[in-house]
């Protein structure tokens, strides 16, 4: 099976977080057209192979705001050699089309609390019919929120946190961000990762919207290209090259970390496996 992180040239967002580490621009109706273009190559190219695939969305900016990423999401799902298709979003969409989306569709969706209100937040994704995973940085200012959103979630729906970008978390803070997320120490330091084997650029590849094929999104090395196979002959074992890996879309496919069993069967979207049991549990429940 081979698991895609795909990044097209959208990086346009609908929200203006602070704390965002994206260069955000609008994007011009050219710039646009341009994505959705390269998204239907993509989604057209996931079609036509045999092998087993798994995508995960992670634009720069917003995706679901565009209808072509809703698209591309729902005939993804639908596809024979498709285990899962998620995207990683702000949930600003609305979401009723994604009842036509089978079972393998996923959100990864961060709560963002100072561009929209709670009360709005809470009950939209209280009612995905799709499977996800919530979360939100770790920010004191968003302590109040992350506490509040663990209690009014139902407990079979992961809560993440993850680290705010060069914070330095104390035991103490740090003990208080676990009590929400119990993984919160995978997210709380950067993981030394120079020499280490790590499943992208074998099992897991990043590709942008020209099909640039990379081992992930933050080694620049380019393996090839997607459409014309060039990619395939580069795929093998490998280890990581950088000093360390700080973001959950890289370090959870470094292997030492044995994070694949953690997150058994919910890897692209952040499902924990143990929460993956009890949302089965439920759905078999009728709840
Ligand atoms: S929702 Fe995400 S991409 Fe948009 S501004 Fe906030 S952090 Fe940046
Ligand atoms: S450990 Fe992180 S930075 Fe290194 S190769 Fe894997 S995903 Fe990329």
């Amino acid at each position: 099976m081979l698991s895609i992180l795909y990044r097209g040239p959208l990086a346009s967002c609908d929200y203006d977080c602070g704390y965002c580490p994206f260069a955000k621009r609008r994007d011009a109706p050219e710039q646009l057209r341009a994505d959705r273009a390269a998204l239907e190559r993509f989604t057209a190219w996931v079609a036509a192979q045999d092998a087993e695939i798994s995508v995960l969305f992670t634009p720069w900016g917003e995706g679901l705001v565009r209808s072509w990423y809703r698209e591309a999401m729902v005939r993804l799902s639908w596809l024979g050699n498709v285990r899962r298709v998620a995207i990683q979003t702000n949930l600003s969409c609305r979401t009723g089309w994604l009842a036509e989306a089978s079972d393998r569709a996923a959100l990864w969706v961060t709560y963002h609390p100072t561009q929209v209100p709670y009360e709005r937040f809470l009950p939209k994704v209280r009612s995905l019919p799709v499977r996800h995973s919530v979360g939100i940085v770790g920010a004191p200012a968003h302590l109040a929120d992350a506490r509040r959103l663990r209690a009014d979630l139902p407990p079979e729906t992961y809560l993440w946190v993850n680290a705010q970008e060069g914070r330095v978390y104390s035991d103490a803070e740090a003990a208080e961000w676990t009590a929400i997320d119990p993984l919160f120490g995978h997210s709380r330091h950067a993981h030394r990762s120079l020499g280490l084997p790590c499943r992208t650029g074998d099992s897991v590849i990043s590709v942008d919207g020209d099909g640039t094929v990379r081992r992930c999104h933050f080694v620049p090395e380019v393996l090839g290209n997607l459409y014309d196979g060039s990619y395939r002959p580069a795929l093998r074992p490998r280890a990581c090259p950088l000093p360390v890996c700080d973001c959950h879309i890289g370090y959870v496919h470094l292997e030492p970390l044995g994070l694949y069993d953690v997150f058994a069967g919910g890897v692209l979207e952040r499902v924990p496996a143990a929460w993956n049991a009890a949302g089965d549990q439920v759905s078999r429940s009728g709840r």
